[in-house]
């Protein structure tokens, strides 16, 4: 397989080569290869499978809608109602009641080109606030959103008038000094005290309000409540608030990219509501299909649906298939309190890598939230170093762990397990990622 891949497919196919794997075969939160070999799937296609491949009670109820319909655009079915019932049901509480969805086509770029539209159509502003380390996908408008150069320099010019701001996070804490009350553009009260949340905060305003070379006209704000492909960046406790004023004083929409943070997988529905803050626009995709159908969508307050019939348009907005894997998915989070379990898994998992990082220089930083984990390694001059994470993937593979990795350095050691992942199997993960991080590290 691997060779007849890399004979036919596209050179653009993503995954580290160096390590040779075909899968055959995906169950809860181990996976098979195709010659027979079980991994214990530590990062779930990218936090897609959050109730396990295959899960039965998925399945079941993707079997027989297989059999009576696969897809319908527009027109409404049971299943299209329900999923937006439900998705209304777990929108961040001050949504509730108040939201409206519009789906998207197969994947979480779909959900970010829609609220860019969204912003731009209910403002009738054009400039856009990402941040530093930002990955919001691959099409024209998130790519003009992600912050990377080296995604996107070889297709300029994207869309204009999208300025990146810096991403506060308590490991930038550890080296700005200075005030932060003095400079956060909260009050002085409310201010979380971590100074480069507050330069954050100040930059935003900034570009918002500065009329000698802020945004001229702007439309909306867009970050993730939690930093994923940037680096598991948990920000501090003031910036989503502080962001949410700043949005709310503008009269311009604060928008959240919860596609990889979103669904379950930092322990609550949503990553912000680990900040208690409310978006006006948020884009979710990767698990909303259940067990990995193509599925995303852009909830949105209720205010802002302004866009008449056709005003966004998408041939696979009608997936039934997927959307009853949504609903069965959101069921069975609910009924086997996984939100619960991932919070407290996700502690077992950063207490143990926090015990090695207690006696290994390399070993920076461990953080996230539930089973959303990033660490991050240094070689010996405190440098971000790839190749001890890509030393750690590689023997970890090897020994029957799947890993990927993150950050702008790819410094970072991923974790994102699918939800059902018992502390058991867990702990035979953590038992070989522990050997590969002495290993790498030695
Ligand atoms: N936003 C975020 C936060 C993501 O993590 C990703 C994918 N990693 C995307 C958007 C893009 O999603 P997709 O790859 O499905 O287009």
């Amino acid at each position: 397989l691997l060779e007849k891949q890399e004979s036919i497919d596209s050179g653009a196919v993503a995954y580290p080569n160096d390590i040779p794997i075909a899968f055959a075969e995906g169950k809860g939160a181990t996976l098979r290869d195709a010659d027979g070999n079980t991994f214990i799937d530590m990062f779930a296609g990218i936090g897609v499978l959050n109730v396990g491949h295959s899960n039965p009670y998925v399945l079941e109820a993707v079997h027989e809608q297989t059999d009576r319909l696969v897809h319908t655009v527009d027109f409404p079915t049971e299943e299209r109602l329900e999923l937006i019932e439900k998705l209304g049901e777990i929108v961040p509480p001050g949504l509730r009641g108040e939201s409206k969805v519009v789906f998207g086509g197969p994947t979480g770029s779909d959900a970010v080109e829609a609220a860019i539209k969204l912003a731009k159509y209910n403002t009738g502003g054009t400039g856009l606030i990402a941040f530093r380390g930002a990955y919001h996908g691959a099409t024209s408008g998130a790519m003009a959103l992600t912050s990377n150069k080296g995604f996107k320099d070889d297709y300029t010019p994207l869309i204009p008038d999208v300025v990146h701001a810096k991403y506060p996070s308590p490991y930038a804490d550890r080296h700005e000094s200075g005030d932060a009350a003095s400079i956060c553009s909260r009050p002085a009260s409310e201010c979380c005290g971590a100074v480069s949340c507050a330069r954050a905060l100040r930059e935003v305003k900034e570009i918002v309000e500065d009329p000698y070379g802020g945004l001229a006209n702007p439309a909306g704000i867009f970050v993730e409540p939690i930093q994923g492909e940037g680096g598991i960046i948990v920000p501090p406790e003031g910036f989503l608030k502080g962001l949410r004023e700043i949005a709310t004083e503008n009269d311009i929409p604060l928008i959240f990219d919860e596609i990889q943070s979103g669904f379950g997988r930092t322990g609550k529905w949503w990553g912000c509501e680990w900040h208690g803050v409310t978006p006006d626009i948020m884009t979710t995709a990767k698990a909303l299909g259940g067990i990995g159908f193509p599925l995303s969508a852009t909830i949105y307050h209720e205010d802002l649906d302004t866009w008449g019939p056709g005003g966004h348009a998408g041939t696979y907005r009608g997936h039934v298939v997927a959307m009853k894997a949504g609903s069965r998915a959101i069921e069975y989070i609910e009924e086997h309190d996984l939100l619960a379990h991932a919070r407290d898994l996700g502690d077992h998992i950063r207490g143990r890598l926090d015990a090695v990082a207690a006696g290994n220089d390399h070993l920076g930083d461990v953080r996230g939230k539930g089973l959303f984990i990033g660490a991050e390694f240094v070689d010996d001059d405190g440098e971000p170093s790839a190749e001890i994470v890509k030393a750690i993937q590689k023997y970890c593979y090897e020994h029957g762990v799947l890993v990927w990795k993150a950050g702008r350095h790819k410094n970072v050691l991923r974790l994102l397990p699918p939800l059902v992942l018992t502390e058991d199997l867990a702990d035979t993960a953590l038992d070989v990622i522990v050997e590969a991080i002495e290993h790498a590290t030695a």
